[in-house]
């Protein structure tokens, strides 16, 4: 017997909870894989080494007397261990990936091109610098379409994520109230970080982290900083706000220059989290909105890959009044080309200091730089419509199955769902999104933003197609429609089809195993 499934396809009826598991513990052609540790590789090398020669006696006591007991593969099994692994997990290279507030975009294949050219993987952060030219210029240009596309007149290249780009903004306000007189320890302190409710979870953990007395903002019913309560709140104990524009809601704040205006006329600074920047590039510039420091998630505007793929970069766009603040290093150009400024010395005198060693994450910068240069300016800001209309066009089409957090205008990138249309069904969003993954689909955001009840904030990215966009949107409906229907075993059981079942992740992430033990009497490390 056949039935059509939600994209039209027919499909044999969905029986596999009722069917033994397999003997194998492979599912269809995805293997089963045991750790490392417990393949029988022991005792067996992928290469041939040469016999030492010496017998190490110039090491003394270092020599070890025993089996190094770790295990070996030859290369086709490495090969497959690593493959069979990652299959396990998803990827952007297999599906959508439909995390809120994370932007989980195509990363395209120029951009790993272009950073794996020799003059830029090749080099060392220690290599004299007339050496690496092309790289500093690089760095250069990366700051010149940073600056640009944020209106702002500085930027801090090295910080390495979002949150890192955080703390160096709240480090640079720090400082510049230091040098005002407003020390945090001082007799005018200037202790406090104002924080929307809707905030995310790092802006709070990064005021506390510098030392400032975090505040929460009330939010408006449409889902905006609650003007009135953030007036209430200023004043000459005020050193920050931090305040999401588009905000985790996926909405603009539309009293922005409000906000920015109040902020500084409490003396106090405006650090505005740009990890949603994708949404309005090319569209508006922060610096044109009152903002002192913005941090850029490049592994979300800009494309690098991130969540597994690869490490984050997150540089921070600085206004006139913090730039002097700025942490090294950064590039200067000349008629001799260009140089790093180092330390705190000279023009750079009142730098903080410095937030990593070296110069940061110069992968990304090479990759970041290559989507801006083939997108180009005009391109950049269609990369804000399209990830616009594309949240907008699930939000349409979602709506009447399910209940937006905001019904009321458009998203801006990403489209917020709350719980209230499951009310009565006995399914939670958690069980909602394990059936999602049933289905081929990565879960959404869950439960985040926390002023919405069983949030569900989807954000496709522009480079989703229509195509993909409707197969999603199909899924959801079904889903939406079984569990309306009563069809809780689909959603209390789920996932049935993924390699592992429902985890206690709570468990996972507070009491996690993270070393392999080797069996009794056994010689073997991890
Ligand atoms: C992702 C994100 C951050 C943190 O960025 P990381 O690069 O993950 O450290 C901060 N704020 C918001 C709104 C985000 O979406």
């Amino acid at each position: 017997m056949s039935t059509m499934n939600t994209v039209g396809r027919p499909t044999t009826p969905n029986a596999v909870s009722e069917k033994p598991a397999t003997l194998t513990g492979a599912r269809g052609l995805l293997q089963d894989e045991a750790l490392i540790f417990e393949s029988d590789g022991w005792g067996k090398t992928g290469v041939d080494l040469p016999e030492p020669k010496t017998d190490g006696g110039d090491l003394g006591d270092l020599v070890r007397a025993d089996p190094i007991g770790l295990p070996g593969l030859s290369e086709p099994e490495a090969m497959r261990h690593y493959v069979r692994l990652s299959q396990k997990n998803h990827a952007i290279d297999l599906a959508v990936y439909p995390l809120g507030s994370c932007t989980m975009k195509h990363n395209p294949r120029l951009n790993e091109k272009m950073a794996r050219l020799p003059g830029f993987s090749d080099i060392h952060p220690l290599q004299p610098q007339s050496t690496v030219q092309g790289a500093l210029e690089l760095m250069d240009s990366l700051s010149h379409w940073l600056t640009t596309l944020t209106g702002m007149p500085a930027v801090a290249l090295s910080p390495k994520a979002g949150a890192h780009g955080e703390l160096c903004g709240l480090m640079a306000i720090r400082a510049a109230h230091r040098a005002a007189g407003h020390g945090l320890r001082s007799d005018n302190p200037r202790n406090k970080v104002l924080v929307p409710t809707s905030a995310h979870g790092t802006n709070p953990a990064t005021a506390a982290f510098v030392g400032y007395q975090v505040v929460e903002v009330k939010q408006t019913d449409d889902g905006r900083v609650d003007v009135a309560d953030l007036a209430s709140k200023l004043g000459d104990d005020v050193a920050a706000i931090m305040v999401t524009n588009p905000n985790t809601c996926g909405l603009f704040e539309r009293d922005i220059l409000e906000i920015s205006r109040l902020t500084h006329e409490a003396g106090a600074y405006f650090y505005c989290d740009g990890a949603n920047f994708n949404a309005i590039v090319g569209r508006v510039r922060p610096g044109d909105l009152g903002v002192d420091a913005m941090h850029i998630n490049l592994h979300k505007t800009f494309s690098t890959p991130h969540g597994g793929g690869g490490p984050g970069a997150g540089p921070v766009v600085l206004s006139e009044a913090l730039a002097p603040f700025a942490p090294a290093p950064w590039v200067v150009g000349g008629k001799d080309g260009f140089r790093l400024i180092e330390r705190e010395e000279g023009d750079a005198a009142q730098a903080f200091g410095r937030l990593c060693a070296f110069q940061g994450q110069m992968g990304m910068y090479v990759r970041a730089l290559s989507y801006m240069m083939s997108h180009g300016s005009d391109g950049l800001r269609q990369v804000a419509e399209d990830a616009v209309l594309n949240a907008n066009y699930i939000k349409a089409r979602l709506s009447d199955v399910m209940s937006a957090a905001f019904p009321n205008g458009p998203c801006m990138h990403e489209a917020l769902f709350d719980d209230t249309w499951l009310k009565g069904t006995d399914v939670t969003t958690l069980d909602f999104a394990k059936a999602m993954i049933d289905e081929g689909f990565h879960p959404m955001t869950m439960y985040f933003p926390l002023v919405v009840h069983g949030a569900m904030l989807i954000e496709p990215t522009e480079t989703e197609s229509k195509a993909e966009l409707d197969r999603f949107i199909a899924a959801m409906r079904a889903l939406a429609g079984a569990a309306k229907a009563g069809d809780v075993d689909r959603f209390k059981g789920a996932p049935f089809h993924a390699p592992m079942r429902r985890l206690d992740e709570t468990r996972a992430a507070r009491s996690p195993v993270l070393r392999w033990t080797a069996p009794e009497g056994t010689n073997r490390a991890a």
